[in-house]
């Protein structure tokens, strides 16, 4: 903050010691007045012209030219051998936890910090999800935590790793790379390969996002994105499974789009499919907002590097990404010094039409995960009750 003084005192601050705070972070987004938006989507590119041109060719459905021209994008952009964009990024990620194996009855480890999307991909498979705690840098799964878990209550077993109290298979590690923040990834990488567990990135924040040169969703067997309204780019709803495995991405191709056996008018289908498709429609927004991706990665990141010099002498921490990894900063966040503190920052800024979040209640308090097997989740308890996101969106 520019003025700390007043948040030095023991209590809650009176709102008016974040005027000057929101005065700053409204001339940081270009918004002097009228209300700021935490993150809402822009067209200022082909966006017009490509939906307009998929209306005209009666394409606007499961087939068509954008459908394809999006996943050509998508694998030159992420570096991934293939891309399957499918209706959102919550069906990405149920069909990558599928494919690589994910079975009623199994555990799944993943991270509390998260959209509860990530938690009901495995859930909807009659999987478990494990809570492990996150690393206090990156606000994604720590590595140290997962190897902790294996280690105390694991044991290898034929192909995989068992939990040993309830004999169950830890069939998946799902890490989460948090507001666009990159995880852990390549330590995560070792130790899921290290127990054979497959490793499945829920990299829906994550567009454009990598680390040491590698994009974020192609570290694991496989990774899924969201172009939801509210992320980094949008295709209105839709989401995308990333592989490095050809013949993988076959397979999701085929599943997602009902198993049908290609032919000119046979209505043939050798599996039980789904129907994840993306329309055309959706996809050719798609390709507009890819092409928008470096101009909106730059200032995304100029943005980020304005809140970094407002908090750098504050008692809160703004979250930055760690070496060798590229954040998107899709949402910036700051870490206030307490919850009595964020919570007032909160009603101000809200009151005021500048928009802030908290971050998302942890999964393992939400009432159909509080059973679940968990660690101590020293971090995610912490961080939880102070972590809060500024305005992130586009200027017009
Ligand atoms: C947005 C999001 C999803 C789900 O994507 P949808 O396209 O909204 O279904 C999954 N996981 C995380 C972490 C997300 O932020």
């Amino acid at each position: 903050m520019s003025d700390t003084s007043q948040l030095d005192q023991p209590n809650m601050p009176e709102a008016d010691s974040f005027t000057q705070l929101l005065a700053d972070i409204r001339q940081i987004n270009g918004t002097a007045q009228g209300y700021l938006p935490l993150h809402a989507p822009v067209f200022r590119g082909a966006e017009r012209e490509y939906v307009l041109d998929a209306i005209d060719s009666t394409y606007v459905s499961s087939v068509g030219a954008y459908v394809d021209r999006f996943e050509r994008m998508l694998e030159e952009a992420t570096g991934a051998a293939r891309a399957v964009v499918c209706v959102n990024g919550t069906a990405a990620l149920e069909m990558c936890l599928i494919l690589a194996g994910v079975k009623a009855g199994d555990l799944v480890l993943t991270q509390a910090v998260s959209f509860v999307a990530t938690a009901n991909a495995v859930a909807h498979l009659g999987a478990e999800p494990v809570f492990i705690d996150i690393d206090p840098d990156t606000l994604g799964l720590d590595p140290k935590a997962v190897a902790a878990f294996l280690q105390t209550y694991c044991e290898p077993a034929a192909g995989g790793c068992r939990h040993k109290a309830t004999g169950k298979r830890v069939a998946a590690c799902v890490p989460m790379h948090t507001f666009g923040l990159p995880c852990r990834i390549e330590s995560l990488t070792e130790i899921c390969k290290a127990w054979a567990i497959p490793l499945v990135e829920d990299a829906a924040e994550a567009v454009g996002c990598s680390v040491n040169g590698r994009h974020c969703g192609t570290f694991g067997m496989l990774g899924a994105l969201s172009f939801n309204g509210n992320k980094i780019i949008t295709t209105g709803g839709g989401g995308a499974i990333l592989t490095n495995d050809a013949a993988l991405g076959e397979r999701a191709k085929h599943l997602t789009t009902t198993a049908k056996v290609p032919h000119k008018w046979l209505y043939q289908h050798d599996q039980v499919g789904w129907n994840f498709r993306m329309p055309n429609l959706n996809a050719a927004l798609g390709c507009a907002q890819l092409e928008m991706l470096p101009a909106f990665l730059q200032e995304k990141r100029a943005r980020a590097a304005a809140y970094a010099r407002l908090f750098a002498d504050s008692d809160w921490k703004f979250i930055t990404e760690t070496e060798g990894s590229v954040s998107n900063y899709w949402l910036c966040t700051v870490l206030a010094r307490n919850r009595a503190e964020r919570e007032a920052f909160l009603e101000a800024s809200n009151a005021a039409g500048v928009m802030t979040r908290p971050v998302w209640e942890p999964l393992h308090t939400l009432p159909m995960y509080s059973g679940c097997i968990q660690d101590a989740l020293a971090v995610t308890t912490k961080f939880s009750d102070r972590l809060v996101n500024l305005p992130s969106g586009y200027q017009g």
